[in-house]
């Protein structure tokens, strides 16, 4: 009940703040405050002091898209302005910017995944996950879908569409949902009518120089308005980073802090990408029952396109097997494989149209070495060669569909260490091995006729219990002669931490395609390894159990592609520190399409830029 009660509380948050944002547009004309001319044009907290001259960013202010490589879809780069030379003409073009890249995204629909992990406190660890909740779907960046859910009827039904949202979230259903009042400061009134902006300072963000603003809504401007701060980047002018809430909220609730950044993944515009939201106050005393985190991301912009090139790829490689194969007719064993590589590569390519695996790319060539090292030391000869593939999602799965293995972002996210990768990959060599095939009923295209909201529903490739066992102690074989049979010691520990946190990630451990890593809070994956290794203990600070959520993968939320993150090591300085399969505040470095440095900032930063601490 009490897992019902907090989610409840979740959607109504969230809905009740698409509800606000929407009920106030109706409203607005009648609202607003009678506009001062003179005040509306020139916010006198937006004038800047001598010192604090916008950039001059661009006497030759490149045109976003000059000299880069056209983007996989064509997104017409916006126009390029004349440079600001006040910060009012700096809060004009960045207003102007946010409205056009509304326009430009209207017609997208990416997937949306938010992960979220309840907080109690622990004397040892501080805060950590009690319970989790997931929820993936397709964010339809269009501006009815709000309008839609919502503000249909009057207030009377509100609840029970709220609640029917509530069902939707919770049961964890593949199709469109109104998120998008997270992505944008305000849909509809990002103006001057209903929002102060006051100048703070320029900061870095990554490679980034940019203008920090304050925005506050004016009185009367309506409920649930952006109230927090934002940072513009200093050559198109775009919002690339958010913090703050709504406000005011309306009685008896209130919204959640968010802080929002997007990344320049097309020439000219910067692209929501990731979304952290925090609350709670564990400070002694204080009696706050709401305390979470979560992570959303959103990527899957570019779908349409999915799955072209890999079908060229296929027809290739089917015409050069089929001349090399001296005219022959297929033998039942070699139709039977034929049939099973039709079926997967239908899998491969409608899993990866709907959004849910990363082309090909950098992190399959890391997982196909493991793979390989199992296989070489086992001589392990297979008629076709193992592939894998990068489930996008964050919930911990495995899975195999012919001879493709397919691991969760979240999975690799957690794993310690590469003996760990090898042990969950082992587990999908053995099924392959064994021939545990399952799948080829999707050889039949009519099978995969179905809409992406619908891939939940229509895919899966869960084993029955008798060849779970059999693969895992299969793998179990394969890891003890191979290069990692003196690393199990880490599986071990893996394993042990994550049947400390099985009980209370209840939502991450949910499988959505394969079998489950653990079920009814315990763990069952390679229960024969569960027991190497030292004993479990989080004091000890160079025991590195498990790792947060998000410290390995990243995805390009366009075009999907996923690639290893290089980071520093941090070193570890309390138990605190761990956190395994936590979620964590994103923090990503943020460069310019392409990466290009412009070179005429040195100077004019050296100019312009006398005291900013950068
Ligand atoms: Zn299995």
């Amino acid at each position: 009940m009490r897992t019902s009660n907090w989610i409840l509380t979740a959607a109504l948050l969230v809905s009740v703040s698409a509800a606000a944002q929407q009920a106030t547009d109706s409203q607005a004309p009648a609202q607003q405050p009678v506009a001062d001319a003179a005040q509306t044009a020139q916010p006198q907290q937006a004038a800047p002091a001598p010192d604090q001259q916008p950039p001059a960013p661009a006497a030759s202010q490149p045109a976003p898209a000059a000299a880069q490589p056209a983007p996989a879809a064509t997104v017409a780069p916006p126009a390029t302005v004349p440079a600001p030379t006040t910060m009012d003409q700096v809060v004009n073009l960045f207003i102007e910017r946010e409205h056009g890249l509304i326009k430009v995204l209207s017609n997208r629909t990416p997937v949306v995944e938010t992960y979220l992990q309840n907080l109690t406190a622990d004397p040892q660890l501080g805060p950590v996950p009690s319970e989790d909740h997931y929820f993936l779907g397709r964010l339809d960046m269009g501006e009815t879908i709000d309008r839609k859910d919502y503000l249909k009827e009057e207030e009377k039904s509100m609840q029970q569409r709220l609640l029917g949202g509530f069902q939707k979230l919770y049961k964890v259903q593949y199709q469109p949902m109104g998120f998008s009042w997270m992505v944008y400061a305000d849909r509809t009134d990002f103006d001057r009518e209903h929002y102060d902006f006051r100048y703070v300072r320029r900061e870095f963000l990554g490679d980034v120089r940019c203008l920090v603003f304050d925005v506050t809504p004016k009185p009367k401007s309506g409920r649930g308005r952006f109230l927090g701060r934002i940072w513009i980047e200093d050559q198109g002018f775009n919002i690339v980073r958010l913090n703050g809430t709504y406000y005011p909220a309306p009685r008896n609730s209130y919204f959640f802090h968010m802080d929002s950044w997007r990344l320049n993944l097309i020439p000219g515009y910067w692209v929501p990408s990731f979304i952290y939201s925090e609350e709670g106050d564990f400070s002694a005393g204080v009696k706050n029952k709401l305390a979470f985190k979560a992570q959303t991301r959103i990527w899957g912009y570019d779908l349409k396109k999915g799955g072209k090139d890999d079908e060229l790829t296929n027809i290739r490689v089917d015409s050069v097997q089929d001349s090399s194969a001296t005219a022959q007719d297929a033998s039942p064993l070699q139709a039977e494989r034929v049939w099973q590589q039709q079926a997967e590569d239908n899998v491969v390519d409608r899993l990866t149209s709907a959004g849910l695996l990363a082309p090909e790319g950098d992190v399959d060539r890391i997982l196909q070495t493991v793979v390989n090292n199992l296989e070489v030391t086992n001589n392990i000869d297979l008629p076709r060669p193992v592939r894998t593939r990068v489930l996008l999602t964050s919930p911990l799965e495995t899975f195999s569909v012919g001879n493709t293995i397919v691991i969760s972002r979240g999975l690799v996210d957690v794993l310690p260490d590469e003996a760990s990768l090898a042990a969950v990959l082992s587990h999908e060599l053995a099924h392959i091995v064994l021939g545990h095939n399952l799948g080829s009923k999707y050889a039949f295209n009519d099978r995969m006729l179905f809409s992406d909201d619908a891939t939940y529903q229509n895919l899966g490739f869960k084993h029955i219990s008798e060849e779970e066992t059999a693969a895992d102690k299969k793998a179990v074989e394969f890891l003890k002669n191979s290069p990692y049979a003196q690393k199990l010691d880490n599986v071990g520990l893996f394993l042990k931490a994550l049947q400390q946190r099985a009980g209370s990630l209840n939502a991450l451990l949910t499988t959505h395609l394969g079998n489950p890593l653990a079920e009814g809070g315990q763990v069952n994956r390679l229960s024969a390894l569960s027991t190497q290794g030292p004993a479990l203990d989080n004091g000890k600070l160079d025991q590195i159990a498990a790792l947060p959520l998000g410290g390995r993968v990243k995805v390009n939320p366009w075009d999907d592609k996923a690639e290893m993150v290089k980071t520093a090591p941090v070193a570890i300085t309390s138990a605190r520190d761990k956190m395994p399969f936590e979620v964590t505040p994103f923090f990503p470095r943020l460069s310019r399409f392409g990466g290009n440095v412009p070179t005429a900032v040195p100077t004019t930063a050296a100019n312009s830029t006398p005291n900013t601490g950068n």
